[in-house]
């Protein structure tokens, strides 16, 4: 399994899942033409891909799903509050889900998670093919204890490092704003971020990619050293590396040649 962040941040998230079977994107907030060109540099035509899985309804992860589903007929799969709230156009054919679904070789869990939308969710992943298991979660406030035992021992961790809390709290927002950010149903600091990889990291853990990266209130040298500082030795053996905001990152997990992608 490889993933590979195609974009992430307030300006449009797309998350490539492929188990070298069966390929899926979590949320779809980029135009088709940038996302054309991202899963072209990833070897992945956009007909291959099965679903677009969406954690929530914000517009930096919904903005491109009409475009995508006209275009290339991506099955549109989330709990029943996004559905209700995605784009008029898609949501008549959207698919509702509650915990678990599968597409392919993917066993996937939907996992609840805290942020100021209709029903957010996380995703996590078993391949059938590999036993391989991943997680993506961005845009949430606090981690539940639900979401660390789903996550738990996965391979793969792609997770939330919004902000460092020191930048937020002298940074430029408007003191609401702030407010929004920090509370429990905001976003991920770098230290959050570092609590819950030593949370769910096991010796099975190969490679964390940080999320939705603030671009007013971190940075991926702060949001990677922070992290690092704030993971235990167990969790240092894995790989990290940060998501860039607009274009696509370094995968994480096995390219389809086998390698272990490292994308420090
Ligand atoms: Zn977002
Ligand atoms: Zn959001």
């Amino acid at each position: 399994m490889r993933i590979v962040a195609l974009a992430s941040g307030s300006s449009g998230n797309a998350i490539l899942v492929d188990d070298g079977t069966t390929r899926v994107l979590v949320d779809c907030g980029i135009g088709p033409r940038t996302l054309a060109k991202g899963l072209k540099a990833a070897g992945v035509a956009p007909e291959s891909v099965q679903a677009i899985l969406v954690t929530h309804e914000h517009i930096d992860h919904v903005r491109g799903i009409p475009q995508a589903v006209a275009k290339w007929g991506w099955t549109v799969i989330g709990t029943a509050g996004t559905v209700r709230r995605l784009p008029t156009e898609v949501r008549p054919a959207a698919k509702t889900v509650r915990e678990h679904v599968r597409i392919g070789d993917l066993d996937i869990a939907l996992v609840p998670v805290s942020h100021d939308a209709a029903e957010p969710a996380a995703y996590a992943f078993t391949s059938r093919t590999s036993g391989q298991r991943a997680g993506v979660a961005h845009d949430l406030g606090e981690p539940s204890d639900k979401l660390i035992r789903a996550f738990r021992g996965v391979e793969l961790l792609c997770i939330e490092a919004n902000h460092d809390a020191d930048m937020l709290r002298d940074g430029p927002y408007p003191a609401f704003l702030k407010d929004r950010v920090a509370s429990a149903t905001g976003h991920l600091s770098n230290a959050q971020s570092a609590a819950f990889i030593d949370a769910v990291g096991t010796a099975e853990l190969r490679a964390v990619l940080l999320l939705h990266l603030s671009e007013t209130n971190n940075t991926p040298e702060i949001a990677c050293s922070a992290t690092k500082r704030g993971v235990t030795r167990l969790a240092r053996r894995a790989t990290l590396a940060a998501a860039v905001r607009r274009a696509p990152s370094a995968p994480i997990g096995r390219t389809a040649s086998g390698q272990l992608a490292l994308s420090l």
